[in-house]
């Protein structure tokens, strides 16, 4: 009988450890977790409803250094085998349209609640302490836990955004990890933003670069006290992090504008310069942009001043001062390189021991992209013990 320990109760261990003792039920598998429950960040995914995959496989949303490993995971298993792999594990989905693929009951915590139903009732043994390191001789692993140390045939590290203490464990196998930084997560900007906390609405976002354009998109723009949130948004952080990775770079160099459509045609020759604004944007955007531009709320709009407000409203200009914690990230950005592991995601270095999920210098933008990453990696594992 072959033992399996998965390492991280996350959104890859829990899909892939049933997936591997339904296959191979004479396995013994067993998670570690070293919070007190499993799957709690995967709980909070997609609003809540649990975004597990796009629409469409779309291998250019991930981080560059990603794509061949991108396109070989999805090669190996193509959007509709995982879709009939989660149903396989009792993972119905559905789609919403224009969004992506859900569980049919549109629940996260439901999701990780049936999926532990699962690990239960297939007798998945779960010990909840922390891994601290590894030892790999004579094909079995030696897995250190903070109480107790387990034997076992194969090891899976599935232990999402790299920690410090992740990062020393790898460090000390000569696994190489890159920098790591926050994705998918609000941006704090310069300007003093605080009337408008709370503030949301659609609009053209262009993240620039000095003075290249680095991404455009349409969508919703939200407001926080000191910065930016929404969709959009999010993903340029994303964008910001991967370019950190590579460089040094001067975070006050990028700036992010807020702009209605050009073609959104409106008419505001001969009204007031207030009127006009209320016009086009919410009372407080609306008020922070004539404060902003210090203009005078009571003055007609003559064809010079036309072409200056259609300027502003089109492209206003908003400064990078940082990118919020982690802890407000959706992803990391970095991880274990990828040089570092093969298509199966065996570990180069040492035998039987793999690196799953975002535990791995791979990132994608919002969208079911991460899911749809992190639980294949641990199905192409899976198949690769089984084979
Ligand atoms: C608010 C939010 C919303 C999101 N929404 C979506 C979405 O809709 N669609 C999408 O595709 N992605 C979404 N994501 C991203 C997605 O959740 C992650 O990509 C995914 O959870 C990664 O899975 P993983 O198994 O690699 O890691 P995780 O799910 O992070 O699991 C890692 C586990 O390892 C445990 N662990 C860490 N270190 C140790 C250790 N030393 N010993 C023992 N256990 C350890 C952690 O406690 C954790 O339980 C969202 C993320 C957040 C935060």
């Amino acid at each position: 009988m072959k033992k399996v320990v998965f390492i991280g109760g996350g959104a890859s261990t829990l899909c892939s450890a049933v997936l591997l003792k339904k296959r191979e039920p004479s396995f013994e598998v067993v998670i570690v977790e070293k919070d007190k429950k499993l799957g709690k960040k995967l709980s909070m995914t997609g609003g809540g409803k649990c975004n597990i995959a796009p629409l469409e496989d779309n291998p250019s949303v991930y981080n560059a250094l990603a794509l061949e490993l991108i396109e070989n995971t999805f090669k190996n298993i193509s959007l509709s085998q995982y879709l009939s792999l989660l149903k396989e594990i009792g993972f119905d989905t559905k789609t919403i349209k224009d969004y992506g693929y859900y569980p049919i009951h549109e629940s996260a915590p439901q999701a990780v609640k049936n999926l532990y139903h699962q690990i239960n009732k297939l007798g998945i043994k779960v010990i909840y302490d922390e891994f601290l390191d590894y030892e790999s001789k004579n094909n079995k692993v030696t897995i250190k836990l903070k109480e107790q140390n387990i034997e076992a045939d194969y090891l899976i590290i599935a232990t999402g955004g790299l920690s410090k203490e992740m990062r020393n464990v790898f460090e000390n196998h000569n696994v190489k990890v890159t920098k790591t930084y926050p994705g998918l997560c609000p941006v704090r900007l310069k300007e003093n933003v605080a009337s408008l906390f709370g503030c949301r609405f659609e609009a053209t976002i262009t993240l620039f670069y000095k003075k290249d354009i680095v991404k455009q998109c349409y969508g919703e723009v939200q407001f926080k006290k000191d910065g930016l949130s929404g969709i959009p948004v999010l993903n340029m952080s994303s964008l910001i992090s991967r370019k950190m990775i590579d460089e040094d770079i001067n975070m006050n160099d990028y700036q992010i504008s807020i702009g209605l459509p050009e073609q959104l045609h409106v008419d505001i020759l001969g009204k007031t310069v207030e009127e006009a604004f209320l016009m086009l944007f919410k009372e407080e955007y609306a008020n922070y942009m004539i404060e902003k531009h210090d203009l005078n709320k009571k003055e007609i709009i003559n064809q010079s001043l036309e072409k200056i407000i259609l300027n502003i409203v089109q492209d206003e200009r908003f400064t990078v001062e940082s990118l919020y914690d982690f802890k407000d990230g959706q992803v990391t950005v970095g991880g274990v390189s990828l040089d570092e592991i093969n298509k199966d995601f065996a570990l180069k270095i040492t035998t039987n021991v793999y690196v799953i999920g975002e535990a791995l210098n791979v990132d994608g933008i919002c969208g079911g992209y991460n899911l749809r990453f992190a639980i294949a990696s641990g199905f192409i594992a899976v198949h690769s013990l089984v084979k």
